[in-house]
């Protein structure tokens, strides 16, 4: 076992997208960078490479009016986003999209007409994780950015983990990592954690999400197992909002069928009908747009995560009648170039159930849930419907549901899908990671799925994993090299 220490000005722990944007930025600015990551080649074992792509500003373009962004941040976050994280986004999202422009990544639109920007080239093709391969948008970026990092002059250390943190003092001032060659230290004047998240650390996803929330299907690669929350916190850095996650909701036979995730989500098709435990009662809002939210984007991560804090998130059934799956087929609209994407008819096509019977006893019967339970409560359902008065039943519906009357009916058992967790270190606007009383820990900083604060909360909360990455690794590393610059001047 070696025990040899490297020196840098900042080593940074992964190379998703928000490790290589601080690494990139921090390299234009004159700094030495150490890049690691415990994946095997350039670049990482990130969800970045695996994305859709899609760069948004919580689904709006990058380039939005930033008080729109601001706005619209403080609501989807239901207070629970610090505004001076949701401000200092807001304000930089235009800035980023540029940047990474700059750096020779292409970002387009996908369809005529529409404000929606992917890396490019956007690749629509079968749902299964083995449509990701490498001459999509997201991984081609990854590759550049690692390509260019390595070409002027950076370190990039693969097959490389970080497990601890070196201090000093009141600070850090390095990282302990594990590679080929056994234990090594890495001393720099900032570490930057940008290992994604903790959806890959059941312990983790129970202790914070919910006590059977390792049940629902990982939406996402194995490899962020929450490292560098955990180093933190060693510390004595503050976590937050630790128990939200974006994530879609998927076919209950993704946990076994690799066809069925990440693509399709059932979010669409369940915004017309009903979500049912095998009581037959609904147990969340459907729509998941929370009651009055002014843009409802985020249904699909509402709807996830209040299931994953369910007893048993592997439970519930959409319950749709004919008129709502046939209307789930995405066609005449700027979705038809995401077609393949569509529930119906991928999921009984790639192998997962979709029950259908003329009638809900019988479908009830089918699908294992009790018929009783199910026929009284889309009957109570269909007569707020027409009552317009959803929004008062026991569990409230949100949106602008249909009754569900017109056979024959569906029934198609779902999970939620979590891709990745919305908490983590608490930082100030420059990503500087906080301790519980607030005061930075000077040296250490987190971005990306790492990072805590601004994301999460029952209206799903997701600011865009892609442009927030980019947006906190260009502030990390303009930090650190003003930081660097003012003490070498002193
Ligand atoms: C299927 C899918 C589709 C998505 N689509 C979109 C989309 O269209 N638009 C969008 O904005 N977002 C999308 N996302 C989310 C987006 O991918 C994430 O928000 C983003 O990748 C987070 O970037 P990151 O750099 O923080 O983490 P990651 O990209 O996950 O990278 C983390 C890296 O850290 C490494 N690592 C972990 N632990 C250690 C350790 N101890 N030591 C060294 N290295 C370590 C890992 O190997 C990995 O390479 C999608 C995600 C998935 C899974």
């Amino acid at each position: 076992m070696s025990d040899t220490a490297v020196d840098a000005d900042v080593v940074i722990v992964g190379s998703g997208i928000a490790g290589l944007t601080t690494a990139r930025r921090a390299q234009q600015l004159g700094l030495q960078v150490i890049l690691l990551d415990k994946g095997a080649e350039a670049p990482g074992s990130s969800n970045a490479r695996v994305s859709q792509g899609f760069m948004s500003a919580a689904y709006l373009p990058l380039d939005t009016d930033p008080e729109v962004l601001k706005a619209y941040g403080r609501e989807i976050t239901s207070g629970l986003g610090r505004e001076e994280l949701i401000d200092v986004w807001a304000e930089n999202c235009a800035r980023a999209s540029a940047w990474v422009t700059d750096e020779g990544v292409e970002v387009d639109h996908i369809m005529p007409g529409s404000d929606q920007r992917y890396l490019q080239p956007f690749v629509p093709g079968t749902p299964g994780l083995r449509f990701y391969d490498r001459t999509r948008g997201p991984d081609r970026a990854m590759t550049m950015y690692a390509d260019r990092f390595v070409a002027e002059g950076g370190r990039y250390l693969a097959q490389t983990r970080a497990t601890s943190l070196l201090t000093e003092d009141d600070g850090v001032v390095g990282v302990v990592a594990w590679g080929v060659q056994g234990r090594f230290e890495v001393r720099a004047k900032a570490v930057v954690l940008a290992d994604g998240g903790f959806q890959a650390n059941a312990d983790m996803v129970r202790t914070h999400i919910g006590p059977a929330a390792d049940r629902v299907k990982l939406r996402s690669l194995a490899s962020q197992t929450g490292d560098g929350i955990r180093m933190g916190q060693a510390i004595g850095a503050a976590v937050v909002n630790m128990e939200w996650f974006y994530g879609h909701m998927l076919s209950l036979d993704a946990i076994d069928n690799d066809d069925l995730w990440p693509y399709p989500a059932m979010d669409g098709p369940l915004k017309n009908g009903v979500l049912v435990g095998r009581d037959g009662r609904r147990v969340a809002d459907e729509d998941g747009s929370g009651i009055g939210l002014t843009r409802p984007a985020m249904s699909g991560i509402a709807l996830s995560n209040a299931i994953a804090k369910t007893a048993d998130p592997r439970a519930y059934v959409a319950i749709l009648d004919s008129p709502a799956w046939a209307g789930s087929v995405w066609k005449d609209s700027p979705a038809q170039y995401l077609g393949t994407f569509s529930a119906n008819p991928a999921i009984a096509r790639d192998g997962g159930r979709v029950f259908e019977a003329p009638d809900l006893a019988s479908l009830a019967a089918l699908a294992g849930i009790d018929a009783e339970g199910l026929v009284a409560e889309v009957e109570a359902f269909n007569a707020a419907v027409h009552a317009g008065t959803t929004g008062e039943l026991e569990v409230p519906r949100g949106g602008s549901p249909r009754a569900i009357e017109t056979g024959p009916f569906y029934a198609i058992p779902v999970v939620p899908g979590l891709t990745y967790t919305l908490g983590g270190l608490l930082v100030t606007p420059d990503a500087q990671v906080r301790r519980e009383d607030e005061t930075p820990i000077p040296g250490l900083f987190a971005v990306g799925g790492t990072m805590g604060g601004m994301a999460g909360g029952p209206l799903g909360g997701y600011f865009g994993g892609l442009g927030e990455a980019t947006v906190f690794g260009l502030l990390a590393a303009e930090r650190i090299a003003a930081d660097l610059v003012g003490a070498r001047a002193g």
